[in-house]
């Protein structure tokens, strides 16, 4: 078997790869299929150019044309994977048509075999050098500021190697004579093939590490987020909370924290059914975390309870803070839902030589149940 032609079986085997993922993976199947695509064009040009490699010609024009649109479709996919549109279009598509508007019209109206050669291979070599050496410079910083330097080099890398090669043998068709020339081409057939081996291997393994990159940002952010309200989790914000307590055992600089429970929330949820009560916890999550001050975080602590963490807020300062958010929540809900809803707010602050998070957060709890005893809609302070 022709050495291409296993070259040709690898691509099509990443291409297959890629064709499922896109089938799987919805949100990124833009990306994913332009992907597929490059493997794919690549893997057929380099399966067309396998048999007449082997017997010492050259490769025919149609697998130079789709050596050409499998690297356009591979630039394209990065631009749709890191800016969600074709940002790059403006520039590629000419680009391409350039490329490949003498590769095929030589084959029409040049005869001389060794002539209609080069001009294919030469417009061939300068376009692909120019489209992947341009794409590179134009994807860097983005690429780079999106999944980091080492996913940036391992996409790029390869392909900059490929457009300076591109460049090189582009010079070599202008000033060599048709002998050297083929000579310095059957000696670099092997090499060429190996080098283009592993560089689609990096290539390859650069979009799997982007896309794992994405993956597992993704996931990790919905594991600390509320399918609900958008707001931190109750792991999120029992993390944030330990931030804050860090930061003020460091520093002494105060942390005042709130625990503030919707009143009579059951009776939304029995008289307008459940959906309405989402509705009603997702306005109470937008209203609180919309009016909370810059430096506090805001959590969905439990069902229709949330956490408010108040750095370097003094007790008084956390009372009248918490005053305003019960008022102003009161007044939009009449407003808004048409009805009235009130909370009950706890406020705890951390003591000097307080162990844990655990104490405040159960003093809060504490002054929330009081703040419920002593009939709803109010703010009570811990001690
Ligand atoms: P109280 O004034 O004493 O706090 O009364 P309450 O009715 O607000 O408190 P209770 O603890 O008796 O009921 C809370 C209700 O919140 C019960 C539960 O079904 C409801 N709930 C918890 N999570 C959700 C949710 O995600 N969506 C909806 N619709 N309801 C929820
Ligand atoms: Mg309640
Ligand atoms: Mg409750």
């Amino acid at each position: 078997m022709p050495i291409e032609a296993i070259a040709g079986l690898q691509l099509a085997l990443y291409g297959l790869g890629w064709a499922l993922a896109a089938v799987y993976l919805a949100e990124e199947r833009a990306a994913l299929s332009h992907w597929a695509a490059y493997a794919l064009l690549q893997a057929a040009s380099a399966w067309l150019a396998a048999e007449p490699m082997a017997q010492g010609l050259r490769p025919p024009m149609a697998s130079l044309v789709l050596s050409v649109l499998g690297f356009v479709a591979a630039t394209r996919g990065i631009d749709l994977f890191i800016r969600g549109r074709p940002l790059l279009d403006r520039w590629l598509l000419p680009l391409t048509a350039l490329t490949l508007l003498p590769i095929v019209l030589s084959a029409v109206w040049v005869d001389d075999l060794a002539l209609r050669r080069r001009w294919q291979e030469t417009p061939y070599a300068f376009g692909l050098g120019v489209l992947l050496l341009s794409s590179v410079v134009l994807l860097w910083r983005p690429l780079r500021r999106r999944a980091g330097t080492l996913a940036a080099l391992a996409v790029l890398l390869p392909s900059a190697l490929t457009g300076l090669t591109g460049l090189a043998s582009g010079v070599m068709h202008l000033v060599l004579g048709a002998p050297a020339l083929g000579q310095v081409q059957q000696a670099a057939r092997v090499p060429q093939v190996l080098a283009s081996l592993v560089a689609s291997a990096v290539f390859n393994f650069g979009y799997l590490f982007l896309l794992l990159g994405r993956l597992i940002s993704q996931w990790r952010a919905s594991a600390r987020q509320d399918h609900l309200t958008g707001l931190p989790n109750r792991r999120a914000t029992e993390d944030g909370l330990a931030v804050d307590w860090a930061r003020h055992q460091r520093q002494m600089s105060g942390l005042s924290l709130a625990l503030i429970d919707v009143d009579h929330f059951k009776s939304i949820n029995d008289r307008h059914g459940h959906a309405r009560g989402d509705e009603v916890l997702v306005f109470v999550a937008r209203h609180l975390q919309s009016h909370i001050r810059v430096g506090e975080t805001l959590g969905r602590w439990g069902g229709e309870e949330f956490l408010l963490s108040m750095p370097g807020s003094s007790l008084a300062v956390a009372q009248q803070a918490c005053d305003r958010l019960r008022e102003g929540l009161r007044q939009a809900a009449l407003q808004t839902l048409g009805e009235p809803l009130t909370v009950s707010i706890g406020v705890a602050q951390a003591r000097p030589g307080e162990a844990s998070t655990q104490a405040l957060i159960d003093r809060a709890d504490q002054a929330m149940y009081r703040a419920k005893a002593e009939g709803r809609d109010r703010v009570v302070m811990a001690d």
